[in-house]
């Protein structure tokens, strides 16, 4: 059989831990055997990254402009433990922060839908994709407690030198007080790739906000996205038989719980760091929750939710056999790929990335699967296998 030939490569950067053994087992049985794979590697492994002073990252960043597709591998973000454990030079920034500075891009979480893994709410039949805004808000603040009676205002000094005030409160005893903002231009970002994540995905698109208390902070969310919408994306929706949803958010949180999923929802940074921890523990699994960063431009990474799965790396490290789920890295890829197929008019590589995904989900709804999901499953008497097996039962299958 002839190999499937790629015209552009795909940024690829490696990781850490389980999911760096993960990810050369899923290149060894389930791409290279297929295509002729194209790739523009860069090692995010924490000893590359500090042995470049962290450069690694930021020239992965800016090769995923010029590709616009990346495939990313999990990574450990360093604390205390890990300098010492790996001799760090610095406590490196997270890369996934690196990298969503430099692309200026919302992350899309979406969790992978299979028979015999039912979510906790039953009404829930397709997935639900939380959109998180990544700048700002309680994630950016400036606090203060307050001793005792005093009066505390809000101040902006325009660059001419006036001012104008707003009195926060006259404080008679002790409190606390809190000053956070956002930026038109990050908003109009997570707007705009929200409406092109929706278009690309055919999926509705639901945001709220509390914009009846808050008038001025979450109604700017509100007015801009209404903006947005109206001038450059209202004909596109109708166009692709989707719609844009504007609701508070507490109406929000219960429409969810009565829906059925298969639509987007956008949320406020605080909103989507609570929601979705709270979507993807419904749903079943960390390890079946993919995650795509989008940039405005229309940059896409692919990568998935967990992180590098210590615990089963020390295992994996002492010869010890670990039941490590690889479903969210192999849709990472076929995320990938799919999207490269896409851009490059390359329909042959798209049609391989749908059936690596069924391959999965058939592996999986056959009853052989990893622990995690074995706990999990309404499937009677589940086959467990280990970390590699998992991923030859997919190989068996594609
Ligand atoms: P984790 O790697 O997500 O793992 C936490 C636990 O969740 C595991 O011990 C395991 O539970 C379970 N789990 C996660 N993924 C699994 C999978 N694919 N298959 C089976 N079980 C899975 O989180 P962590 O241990 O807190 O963090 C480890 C490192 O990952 C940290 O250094 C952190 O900085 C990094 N991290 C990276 C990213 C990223 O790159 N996007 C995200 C989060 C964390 P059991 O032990 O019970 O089996
Ligand atoms: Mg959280």
């Amino acid at each position: 059989m002839d190999k499937i030939k790629m015209t552009t490569p795909i940024v690829e950067m490696d990781g850490d831990e389980m999911t760096r053994i993960l990810w050369q087992m899923i290149k060894d049985n389930l791409l290279l055997p297929y295509i002729d794979l194209k790739t523009e590697y860069y090692d995010l492994g924490l000893p590359c990254r500090d042995q470049t002073d962290d450069q690694v990252t930021i020239d992965s960043a800016n090769a995923t402009k010029k590709y616009k597709v990346a495939v990313k591998c999990a990574t450990i973000t360093p604390n205390a433990d890990r300098v010492k454990e790996y001799s760090l030079k610095e406590m490196w920034k997270s890369p996934n922060a690196t990298i969503r500075a430099l692309l200026d891009g919302t992350v899309f979480r979406a969790p992978i839908v299979v028979k015999g893994i039912d979510p906790c709410v039953k009404s829930w039949k397709k997935p639900i994709t939380i959109a998180r805004h990544a700048y700002g808000d309680v994630y950016k603040a400036t606090e203060m407690k307050i001793p005792g009676a005093g009066k505390v205002e809000l101040v902006y000094t325009a660059e001419d030198g006036t001012e104008t005030r707003e009195t926060v409160h006259a404080f008679q005893g002790p409190g606390i007080i809190q000053g956070m903002h956002n930026l038109s231009d990050s908003i109009e970002s997570f707007a705009k790739s929200c409406f092109n994540y929706a278009l690309d995905t055919k999926q509705d698109l639901w945001f709220a906000t509390k914009d009846t208390i808050s008038k001025k902070y979450d109604h700017t969310f509100k007015d801009i996205f209404q903006d947005i919408f109206d001038a450059d994306f209202a004909d596109l929706f109708k166009e692709a038989g989707i719609s844009y949803f504007y609701t508070l958010i507490d109406d929000a949180v219960a429409r969810v719980m009565k829906a059925d999923g298969g639509f987007i929802w956008a949320c406020k940074n605080y909103d989507g760091d609570v929601m979705s921890d709270m979507v993807s523990s419904a749903f079943g699994s960390l390890a079946m929750m993919t995650s795509v960063l989008v940039s405005p431009d229309g940059d896409y990474e692919y990568e998935a939710a967990h992180g590098t799965v210590q615990r089963h790396y020390y295992q994996h490290l002492k010869g010890q056999e670990t039941s490590t789920n690889s479903m969210a890295t192999i849709f990472a890829w076929s995320g990938a790929l799919r999207k490269r197929g896409e851009l490059d008019g390359n329909q042959e590589l798209a049609d391989f990335a749908d059936r690596l995904e069924q391959a999965s989900l058939d592996t999986i709804e056959a009853g052989e699967m990893t622990k995690d999901l074995a706990l999990i499953t309404t499937i009677p008497n589940p086959t467990v296998l280990s970390s590699e097996d998992f991923i030859k039962a997919i190989a068996k299958r594609l």
